[in-house]
Order: structure tokens, then C-alpha cells, then sequence
């Protein structure tokens, strides 16, 4: 059975009953070895648990499944490039984090927990309340003052408690890390099942690019659950000798917040303390990122970088997206707006999730779509 590590100092723990984080304060990983046979993942259904041998639950009875994952990869123009969109916000819940709820309300059901509490500005809340509805378990989550109506109703409807934490982001992580004394902290920052989940984006980019990988792969960056998890699928591929190399990845983030960015840019941040403005991009809206040290180390180790982008291209990202036929939320349109400043580099393959329903964030078109 696979062990809780730390990656800052190495301590380890048994996943059952061990702790949500190390005693250092560091995020823990998952220290699991998965197993990937394509000619046997062929023959299955589509959906994530295609990938059964690489997702570290024990027994079948406990897996939590509405069906998600195997989303479609799309060639598109996109700012007059050629780039690869996959559409991985057509989930049950609406967004990419259903790969890691999946995976993370599994192993809460194999834990026999009946009560869990998660942190969320929104898509991983919603997600994670789905799936323990799914699940028969109770479920709270802290939210912000500033999530979206249609978040917190869709949160609502799956029958979690919704606990509005006045202030900021950090204000609501702080709360919740509080009550994680009391109840199982099923956070998708901090539990590293969730990104165990996640990681099934790159066996599907690898199956749909017929047994290769993109060149680089762009994407938004709020607390970099997307980033770390398609990196650990991607290093999944290339432990079992399945892929040489490793896309670059290049993360966008919100000009209004972008704590990585900076970090990235400057080295020195840490330490500081950012004030967040209001941003189009509420989903990456994250000013301390508990895992932003393996963030900054993928960016690095793959040669990818970090872009930020301001609310104009954001919006401009978002309607180039609706000239593709595509409704994506905007936190979604960060990486197509950080798409149009790279460099255009004639035969690369590039990758960009989207990640999030324009569904979900009906009231923030208002600002963007021009008045009639
Ligand atoms: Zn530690």
C-alpha cells in the first residue's frame, strides 16, 4: 500500500489516519507506483478509470464514478495559431476537477469517512460536493464572499453545507485548516489523491496524440492543482519508459493576482504580502499557494515560464474562445489570452486545457459581452 511523503523533508506517513499535512507545514505527496497497459486500457469504457492500475484505490466497491473524464481534444486557430484545445470542462459538475473529486471521495469512501471539508473558491468545491453526494458523505465547504451565485447554488444542490468566510482567499483557508482539527480535510490542494486523479488529463493527451506527447501545454495557474497533476501523469509516462520527454509547461495567471508569477519573475517574493485586486479569473484567484515551491520546480525542470495577463486580455481570451463555439468561464480563457503573447514557433504542438463551463459564471458575461 502506498505512503503519505513529504516533500520539503521526507518524513513519511501511512495513508490511513495520517495527517493532512507534515509536521514541517509542507503539503504531503503520495509515494505510489501505478501500473499503465495500454493494450489492456484499449479494450476498456472511456473515462478515467480506464487508468484503474495507475489510481492508488484498493478495491473497485469503493469507487465513486459519475462517468467523468475521456474529453475530446479539438484542433482549433486560436489568435491566428494552431493550437490544441481539450475540452476538460465537460464533466458532471462542470469543470477538470472532477478527475481529482473521483479519485479523492474513492479513497475517502475506502477510509470509512462519513464527513469531510473542503476549501474552495468554487469548481473544486463544487466538484468535491458532487462526488460526496455520490458518495452517501456529509460534506462542508468554506467559500469566499466573492464566489460566483452560480457556484454556491450548484454547491447547495448537491446537498454540502456552504460555510461564507468573510475576507479574502487566505481568510477562507485559514478557516477551514482551523476545522480540519474536528473533521477529514478533503482539500484538492492539499490532498495529493486528488491530484492522483487529476494526472488521468495526461494518459488521455497521450491516447489522443497517438502515443506522444504535445510539445508544451498551457494552462492557468491558481494554487497549480491542473499543472501538478498533468506533470505527475506526464512523469507517470516517462518512469514506465512510455515517453521521452516531458512537455514544457507554461503556467498564466491573473495580472490581479499572481503571487507564482511574481515569485518566478523576482525569486525574492517570498515573504511579502500581496493584495489581491478583484479579477474575471476568480478561479485562480489564490495570493499563497501552499504547493507553489513544486509549481515553480515544474516550471523550471520542464523549460516552460509564467505569464500573467491582465483583465482586458482575459476578456479578450474569453471572446476569442465564443468565436470558436466555445462557453468556457474565463478563468478558463487566462491560458488562451497567455497563449496569444507566446512566441508563434511553426510546427509546435501545443496543448491547452480548458477547464471550467461558461455555465458557471453566467453573471461575469455581463462585463465582457458587449451591451446591445
Ligand atoms: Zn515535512
Amino acid at each position: 500500500m502506498e505512503n503519505l511523503i513529504c516533500p520539503s523533508c521526507g518524513r513519511k506517513y501511512p495513508p490511513m489516519g495520517g495527517p493532512w499535512r507534515c509536521e514541517c507545514r509542507s503539503p504531503l505527496d503520495l509515494e505510489f507506483e501505478g501500473v499503465l497497459d495500454f493494450n489492456k486500457i484499449a479494450r476498456r469504457p472511456p473515462g478515467i478509470w480506464r487508468y484503474r492500475e495507475s489510481l492508488p484505490i484498493e478495491e473497485d466497491s469503493n469507487i465513486v464514478s459519475l462517468g467523468e473524464g475521456s474529453t475530446p481534444l479539438i484542433p482549433s486557430r486560436v489568435f491566428g495559431k494552431d493550437a490544441l484545445l481539450k475540452l476538460d470542462f465537460l464533466f458532471p459538475s462542470g469543470s477538470f476537477k472532477d478527475r481529482g473529486a473521483s479519485v479523492l471521495l474513492s479513497k475517502v469512501k475506502e477510509l470509512g469517512i462519513n464527513e469531510i471539508l473542503e476549501d474552495s473558491s468554487g469548481n473544486a468545491g463544487a466538484a468535491i460536493a458532487a462526488y460526496a453526494a455520490r458518495a452517501g458523505v456529509k460534506c462542508h465547504i468554506f467559500v469566499p464572499e466573492t464566489a460566483s451565485p452560480g457556484k454556491l447554488q450548484q454547491i447547495k444542490a448537491y446537498g454540502a453545507k456552504i460555510h461564507v468566510i468573510p475576507g479574502n482567499r487566505s481568510d477562507v483557508s485559514q478557516a477551514a485548516i482551523k476545522e480540519a482539527e474536528r473533521i477529514f480535510f478533503a482539500s484538492h490542494v492539499w490532498n495529493p489523491y486528488f491530484l492522483q486523479g487529476v494526472k488521468t488529463i495526461a494518459f488521455e493527451i497521450f491516447e489522443q496524440f497517438n502515443f506522444r506527447v504535445p510539445d508544451s501545454v498551457i494552462l492557468p495557474v491558481g494554487n497549480g492543482t491542473l499543472l501538478m497533476g498533468a506533470y505527475l501523469g506526464f512523469l507517470e509516462l516517462l518512469k514506465q519508459g512510455l515517453i521521452k520527454r516531458i512537455p514544457r509547461f507554461f503556467g498564466v495567471q491573473a495580472e490581479a493576482c499572481a503571487p507564482i508569477f511574481q515569485e518566478f519573475k523576482l525569486k525574492n517574493f517570498g515573504g511579502k504580502t500581496l493584495k489581491p485586486l478583484p479579477t474575471l479569473a476568480e478561479g485562480i484567484a489564490v495570493p499563497d499557494p501552499p504547493r507553489i515551491g513544486q509549481v515553480l520546480k515544474i516550471i523550471r525542470e520542464t523549460d516552460g515560464t509564467i505569464l500573467s495577463v491582465t483583465e482586458e486580455e482575459i476578456m479578450e481570451g474569453v471572446r476569442e474562445l465564443n468565436s470558436l463555439g466555445i462557453f468556457a468561464e474565463p478563468t478558463s480563457a487566462v491560458a488562451i489570452a497567455g497563449f496569444k503573447k507566446l512566441p508563434n514557433v511553426p510546427g509546435e504542438r501545443v496543448l491547452i486545457p480548458i477547464t471550467g463551463s461558461g455555465l458557471k459564471t453566467f453573471q461575469a458575461f455581463q462585463k465582457i459581452l458587449p451591451p446591445k
